[in-house]
């Protein structure tokens, strides 16, 4: 059982690789609160206000990281809404080098330490092929996988009858570049994490249900 003080986990991985299916999961199993900086970022994106544009043209159009500054907000508001008591993972940052004294730092000043940081893997294609399948309910919020939950594009949710739809940024071009943009930029963070013997490895390549197994006997072991 994962010690219920006030930890702060950090998920890493490319897109695709199950990070907010993890969190999820923490959340269900042990009350942990799941800070996810990327669905953060895409709801203030679809805004219609200048922020919602200027973050809307950065993530859709040219696929790149947002400016610090903004993660920082975000995740600062984000704790906030968190009981100071209740263990949080975080999801998707840091994303780049600079970003790590900046979250740590927002760890730290929420009263919370970090425990471990957990990479989960996946290689390029598997990405594509499971982005490609990725879709959502508008209306009930359920994840959705298509020729497992639903028959084909253009059905409804069979929960709730609602539009079922993709992210804008899951084309297969949008996953290479943000696969691309994961080994150039996210690298360096996860080298950083795993000198300082922090960084938790584990492979995306099995059932969701497999990987927090395998995480959660890892986090007993440290
Ligand atoms: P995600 O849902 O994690 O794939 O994030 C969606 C998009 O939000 C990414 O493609 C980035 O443009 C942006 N994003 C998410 N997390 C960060 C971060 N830590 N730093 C900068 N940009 C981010």
């Amino acid at each position: 059982m994962i010690d219920s003080r006030s930890h702060a986990y950090i998920l890493l991985g490319p897109p695709g690789s199950g990070k907010s299916t993890q969190a999820d999961l923490f959340g269900r199993e042990f009350g942990v609160a799941h800070i996810d900086i990327g669905a953060s970022l895409r709801a203030a994106a679809g805004e219609r206000t200048m922020f919602g544009d200027v973050l809307s043209e950065i993530i859709n159009t040219r696929r790149e990281l947002v400016p610090d500054n903004i993660i920082r907000s975000i995740l600062e508001n984000e704790l906030r809404k968190v009981d100071p008591s209740r263990p949080v993972v975080i999801d998707g940052a840091p994303r780049c080098e600079h970003q790590i004294h900046l979250v740590l730092s927002v760890i730290h000043d929420s009263g919370r330490e970090l425990r471990k940081v957990i990479l989960i893997e996946v290689s390029e294609g598997e990405s594509i092929a499971r982005i490609s399948k990725r879709f959502s309910c508008e209306s009930c919020g359920r994840k959705l996988i298509l020729w497992t939950d639903f028959r084909s594009v253009g059905d409804k949710c069979p929960s709730c009858g609602g539009a079922v739809t993709q992210r804008v940024d899951d084309t297969e071009a949008g996953v290479r570049e943000r696969y691309r943009v994961f080994l150039e930029e996210t690298l360096p963070v996860i080298a950083h994490f795993e000198t300082q013997g922090e960084l938790i490895r584990v492979s995306g390549d099995r059932s969701a249900e497999e990987i927090f197994a395998e995480i959660i006997s890892d986090l007993k072991r440290v």
